[in-house]
């Protein structure tokens, strides 16, 4: 008999703890949201792989990734977020309880952020399988490097990741030899690294080519790759191999519910919300210019915080300005607009004045997701709420008698009414 799943309720749920996810989880933590972080595999994500990384902005000296997500982790464990190490299997992220599941939970949530990254894409050649990882194929150079010293090493790719880990291998490697699929000279990096990794005599190209098979007993021997023109099988004897070809992002859980580019990145806006309320998407995961530990704690700082306005906002929808106990008048204003601010003061006069009525300001400098929310694209404007539902919404001509008629008021005691 299927085990029953035990129920936990959050204000936040991060699905992934890399730098992004880790990140969030610090501003969520920090806004005391009751927040879970859910990791797979390794809390720290990718940057954990990276040895040396120098261009996070504080390590003059470069840092270790892994020593830097230590730090992360630590300071979101200091913040009161929980962690809990398994996969996520399923979720249904449309309603506005958030479920998120695991093996044996059920985890039901306010507000998730997606922080599930990426993972290398492969070639797909024959036997590829049997080498991944610790037997001769390699996706990180950093990691890999300094085991390399001395030794024969492939790069699969052209693009800016692998030309300039393939650059940075031959500091160790006595030979570096690059499969590249285009015709001679042509590659998908910067021209500089184009220029510089052309011009280094430790690197060696093979043109036209792709990966038809990897061969080995116990560890990787040799790569064949086939000339995509003359269909030339050439096998290359190797100590290991590098492959650069791309990343694919995490999101198999999510299609269908979150919206996606047609590579698979989730697409965001600047606020890192997703097409479905109260849903963020932060780091490699999403659609973006620049994929690095810099811009996916970015990322996660903006989420961080916009979880905590998504969830003081929608209380604040939800309790005071969609009530069914009184009719409410909720003026949409901008505090800084003279005549809008002039405006206020009447209206909560009529509101006060009339009987059953209650006004509510929403300033959209600090409450933008409340208009969001009310629909209002026009300020000022006034939108009647009856039995929380709306009613009515006055955006053009507003003032005491536009007001009153709405509010077929023509008989109107309010005293503020000058309508006949
Ligand atoms: C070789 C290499 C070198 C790099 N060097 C640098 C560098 O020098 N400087 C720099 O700034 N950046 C570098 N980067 C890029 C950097 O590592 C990434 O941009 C960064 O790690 C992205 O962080 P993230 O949190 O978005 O994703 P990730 O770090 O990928 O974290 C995502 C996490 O989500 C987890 N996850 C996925 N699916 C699930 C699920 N279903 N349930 C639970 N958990 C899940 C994964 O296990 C993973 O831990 C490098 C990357 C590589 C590959």
């Amino acid at each position: 008999m299927a085990r029953e799943k035990k129920v936990e309720k959050y204000d936040v749920v991060i699905i992934g703890g890399g730098a992004a996810g880790l990140t969030a989880g610090i501003y969520s933590g920090r806004a005391r949201l009751k927040t879970l972080l859910i990791e797979k595999s390794l809390v720290g994500g990718l940057a954990t792989y990276t040895n040396e990384m120098e261009n996070y902005p504080g390590f003059p000296e470069g840092a270790s990734g892994g020593g830097l997500m230590e730090l992360f982790h630590k300071q979101a464990k200091k913040f009161g977020v929980e962690f809990k190490l398994t996969d996520v299997k399923s979720v249904d992220l449309t309603g506005e309880v958030k479920i998120v599941e695991t093996f044996r939970n059920r985890f039901e949530s306010k507000v998730v952020i997606i922080a599930t990254g990426g993972r290398p894409r492969i070639t797909g050649a024959i036997t590829e399988d049997k080498f991944l990882f610790d037997k001769g194929i390699s996706f990180c150079a950093t990691c890999d490097a300094a085991s390399n010293t001395g030794k024969t090493v492939m790069v699969i790719g052209s693009g800016d990741a692998a030309i300039e880990e393939g650059m940075f291998l031959t500091k160790f490697a006595d030979k570096v030899i690059v499969s590249v699929m285009h015709d001679n000279g042509k590659m998908d990096c910067n021209e500089i690294a184009k220029a510089a990794a052309l011009a280094n005599p430790k690197m060696e190209f093979i043109w036209n080519t792709v990966t038809h098979e990897f061969k080995g007993e116990d560890h990787l021997e040799h790569v064949v790759l086939k000339n995509l023109k003359t269909e030339e099988l050439i096998p290359v004897k190797v100590d290991n191999c590098f492959e650069f070809i791309g990343y694919i992002p995490n999101t198999e859980l999510f299609k269908g519910q979150v919206d996606m580019t047609n590579r698979g990145y989730i697409t965001t806006n600047e606020k890192m919300e997703t097409n479905l309320e109260g849903v963020f998407s932060v780091g490699d995961v999403r659609d973006k210019f620049l994929k690095q530990v810099a811009t996916a704690v970015g990322d996660g700082a903006v989420a961080g915080f916009g979880a905590e306005k998504f969830i003081a906002e929608t209380e604040q929808f939800q309790n005071y300005i969609m009530r069914d106990d009184v009719d409410n008048l909720v003026y949409v204003y901008n505090a800084i607009d003279e005549f809008s601010r002039d405006f206020l003061p009447k209206i909560q006069k009529i509101g006060n004045e009339r009987e059953g009525y209650v006004c509510t300001p929403v300033d959209i400098y600090k409450s933008k997701g409340i208009a969001e929310k009310l629909g209002v694209k026009e300020f000022p404007c006034l939108v009647v709420v009856k039995n929380g539902k709306i009613v009515e919404k006055i955006d053009q001509e507003l003032c005491e008698e536009s007001i009153c008629k709405v509010l077929e008021s023509c008989e109107c005691s309010c005293g503020t009414c000058t309508c006949e």
